[in-house]
């Protein structure tokens, strides 16, 4: 079969792998489409992010979906041909956090395409993946694989926006790629009072304002968000999805007192003014990957309450792979850009 297989940095390779069978509890998925998510990219051009470094060759690509194909020994469901989002993460179950219900922080954790532990959990990006059967999420009748593989970042977001109440809140979301994107969905989803989301790109903007985005505002113009600094901060919720440490300082000055700050993006190494934290009370707050907001996203997807479809902006044969790993990495030309595989 063949897989997207990243060997170094920018060294973007689809090479033939064997096809893998399915163990007792498993299946055998045969996947139709890939997203490409921000951290693909991060392995694609620098080898990781933070202090997580690609040390062997890893088939990159955790937003998956497609048919189930096989089923290993034991499993019933789901059934033979069934539409599956494969949901990436696999926690052990059996530590302190997954004991604790809090597998988010699993200290034995697998996540599919992450180089987080050695040797590196081969990804998605391939056309055939076996995962336990629990981990091939059916998707409801008519949702196709192409939808379905939004299900990880939107669960992304519908985490995000569980460490915070959105409800009647002023929010603001820094960055407008995918994640930005979907945090628009998710808060208009939650109730949001209004909805402004920054950008240093007009065209992801504008997309923005296309998907619900009350304003928009291009902080690559000096001083766009001094307006909202008045009166100790206009904000109730931000959201920083650009992964960028000049983002995390501006929420701090355009946060309301007792406001929060979630960081969804990574990446960055931000100097912080802590007694900017202090002074105002802000709740400043991590959001890492999702639990069980997996589920619900594949739920909200398939209920048409949460509509994904306009975010896909290209889909490209997985045999140019590396053209489209560029294409998603130029945010003036591409939302979501996905592989196809079948
Ligand atoms: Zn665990």
């Amino acid at each position: 079969m063949l897989a997207v297989v990243l060997h170094k940095p920018k060294d973007l390779r689809v090479d033939e792998r064997e096809q893998p069978t399915p163990g007792p509890g498993e299946v055998l998925v045969e996947i139709a489409r890939g997203g490409i998510c921000g951290s693909d990219l991060h392995y694609y051009r620098h080898g990781g992010f933070g202090t997580v470094r690609m040390k062997e060759p890893m088939t990159l690509g955790h937003e998956i979906a497609g048919r189930v194909a096989a089923h290993g020994e034991g499993v019933l469901a789901p059934p033979l041909g069934a539409i599956v989002a494969v949901n990436p993460s696999m926690p052990c179950g059996d530590c302190a956090f997954c004991r604790a219900g809090q597998p988010i922080h699993c200290t034995n954790m697998r996540f599919l395409g992450s180089a987080m532990r050695f040797p590196h959990v081969q990804g998605g990006f391939a056309e055939y993946l076996v995962c336990p059967a629990a981990n091939a999420v059916p998707v409801a009748p008519g949702v196709g694989a192409d939808k379905a593989a939004f299900a990880e970042p939107l669960a992304v977001c519908l985490h995000a926006a569980s460490r915070v109440s959105i409800y009647g809140k002023r929010v603001l979301i820094m960055g407008a790629g995918p994640i930005g994107a979907l945090l628009v969905l998710v808060a208009r989803f939650g109730g949001a009072r209004e909805i402004v989301v920054t950008d240093v790109l007009d065209a992801p903007l504008a997309f923005a304002r296309s998907v619900g985005a009350d304003h928009t505002v291009n902080v690559g113009i000096a001083d766009a968000l001094k307006p909202f600094e008045a009166d100790k901060g206009y904000f109730d919720v931000v959201f920083e999805a650009a992964g960028q440490a000049s983002t995390v300082v501006s929420a701090l000055a355009v946060t309301r007192p007792r406001g929060g700050i979630v960081l969804v993006g990574q990446g960055a190494t931000a100097e912080l003014p802590v007694s900017g934290v202090v002074g105002k009370e802000i709740d400043l707050r991590g959001s890492f990957r999702f639990d069980s907001e997996f589920g619900l996203a594949v739920e909200m997807i398939g209920a048409g309450r949460i509509d994904v479809a306009p975010l896909l902006s290209a889909v490209m044969p997985v045999a140019d792979a590396v053209a489209a790993f560029e294409l998603a990495g130029d945010k003036s030309r591409s939302m979501k850009v996905q592989l196809a595989f079948a």
